[in-house]
């Protein structure tokens, strides 16, 4: 395991927008005249302070969150694959027994402003995960069983030393879907250790109630991918028919949790959701269903990362097999590339046409670069 200070993800830096603004007058030296600026922060988003979820629990709350957690681990269904396994004894679809297995824990710089802030984002790196999407942005990490096993007492002491060492923001846990009870446990110890940071569940949305239950009263900011829309798609690039209806009730369970995303003044998100949809080349229409999909069945007021840095990996554009093909004079050797379809960068078309949708269906919080030329906070 690594302790870097290098971000891992490509996401691209964005300014969180809120609409309903105030303005501050600022002094423009080079003019020598004062002039108003939209300061892009008010209430209903704005928080005077925060007091992460996990501190408000009560001792009794918390007992029963340990008990449950193991009583997972015993039975699993903690995913929609709803293997029944005994994590103690063995593995289910997930491959990933009792302890959770971390590959890298690390200040991030590759989130979107409001979550990294100046200082970063505590992010712990979890190996393997419960899909299989052909083109995972993270496959070095999500498809590989590398790491370092830890008990949730040790997982709960690195998020310590992300907040004193580190200073960071939050815990960021990337891809937790499959260890849930570990970091339920993880949090509580941390939370008798003096843990303050609000905690992020950073999901590919592919979640049970049952999970999500357990998790309500630690997690104070959901950020849930919502990938594809189609079973037909799920399937074929997720390996998961059941992906998009798990996605739909699991972010409405996340959204009755926590609410919209809300901020403290100094512009970092301390609670609330936040929905990732990374554009996919061709699949714009499901883009444009899921944007529909959250305007009208969880807030017009959702906080939205319409993303377009999608690039070929994994096993995308990998050669599929070597077949002779007839051409004029002879025959020449033709190669085939997996996933064919998916493998180009996305048009920047594609990725206005999931924003237009976005906007028509009534969604207008949106992860933008700033308009004027001040601070990108
Ligand atoms: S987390 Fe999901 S994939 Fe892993 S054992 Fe449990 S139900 Fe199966």
């Amino acid at each position: 395991m690594q302790f870097l200070h290098t971000a891992l993800k490509r996401f691209s830096p964005r300014r969180p927008t809120l609409a309903l603004t105030r303005r501050i007058h600022v002094q423009d030296r080079s003019r020598g005249h004062v002039h108003a600026r939209a300061l892009h922060l008010a209430p209903p988003f704005l928080l005077e302070d925060y007091t992460p979820r996990y501190q408000t629990l009560s001792s009794v709350d918390a007992a029963k969150k340990r008990s449950s957690a193991y009583a997972h681990l015993r039975n699993c269904n903690l995913c929609p694959r709803l293997c029944g396994v005994n994590r103690y004894e063995t593995t289910g679809m997930c491959l990933i027994g009792d302890k959770a297995k971390v590959n890298v824990i690390a200040p991030h710089f590759g989130e979107e402003p409001c979550v990294q802030g100046h200082t970063g984002s505590g992010a712990v790196f979890f190996s393997m995960c419960n899909l299989r999407c052909v083109f995972c942005q993270n496959h070095d990490i999500a498809h590989q069983r590398n790491g370092q096993d830890l008990t949730p007492e040790e997982l709960g002491d690195w998020y310590m030393k992300l907040q004193d060492v580190g200073n960071v923001h939050n815990i960021n846990l990337i891809t937790p879907e499959h260890v849930v009870p570990q970091v339920a446990l993880s949090i509580l110890h941390a939370r008798d250790q003096g843990l303050k940071l609000p905690i992020i569940y950073n999901t590919s949305a592919y979640d049970s109630l049952a999970s999500l239950e357990l998790l309500d009263g630690l997690v104070d900011i959901y950020l849930p991918d919502f990938k594809v829309w189609e079973p037909a798609t799920s399937k074929r690039l997720l390996k998961a028919d059941d992906y998009a209806a798990a996605a739909r009730e699991s972010i409405k369970a996340m959204h009755a949790q926590v609410g919209d995303l809300c901020f403290t003044g100094d512009g970092i998100a301390k609670k609330g959701l936040l929905v990732r949809h990374l554009v996919m080349p061709g699949y714009e229409a499901e883009g444009a269903e899921i944007m529909h999909f959250l305007a009208q069945e969880i807030s017009k007021d959702c906080f939205v990362n319409i993303m377009e840095q999608y690039h070929p990996d994994a096993h995308v554009g990998k050669p599929k097999r070597r077949n002779t093909k007839a051409s004029g004079n002879g025959e020449e050797r033709a190669e085939e590339r997996r996933y064919a379809e998916i493998n180009r960068p996305v048009s920047m078309d594609e990725v206005s046409a999931v924003r237009k949708a976005a906007e028509t269906a009534g969604l207008w919080r949106f992860c933008d670069p700033p308009k004027h030329d001040g601070f990108s906070l």
